[in-house]
C-alpha cells in the first residue's frame, strides 16, 4: 500500500495531479496544498477516489510518480 495525496493547485493545463507520498516525488506539492487520498495499492484507487470526491476536478496522476496514471 501506498499513500498518495492530490494537489490542490491546478496545473496549467487545467488538471489536478495525484503524487504518491510514500515513494515521494520531486515535484509534489506545498505541503499546505497536498489533500490526503489516503492508501491505496495503486494510483489507480487514489486517481478514481479522488475524482469521486472532487468531481469538478480534472484529476490526472503525476506522470513522474504516478506514470500508469497519467492520461493527458
Ligand atoms: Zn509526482
Amino acid at each position: 500500500m501506498a499513500r498518495f495525496i492530490l494537489n490542490s493547485n491546478q496545473q496549467p493545463n487545467g488538471d489536478n495531479e495525484v503524487h504518491n507520498a510514500t515513494t515521494g516525488c520531486n515535484w509534489m506539492p506545498e505541503s499546505q496544498n497536498q489533500i490526503n487520498l489516503g492508501e491505496y495499492t495503486s494510483c489507480h484507487g487514489a486517481v478514481a477516489a479522488a475524482k469521486a470526491t472532487y468531481s469538478n476536478a480534472r484529476t490526472n496522476g503525476c506522470i513522474h510518480c504516478c506514470p500508469a496514471c497519467h492520461t493527458t
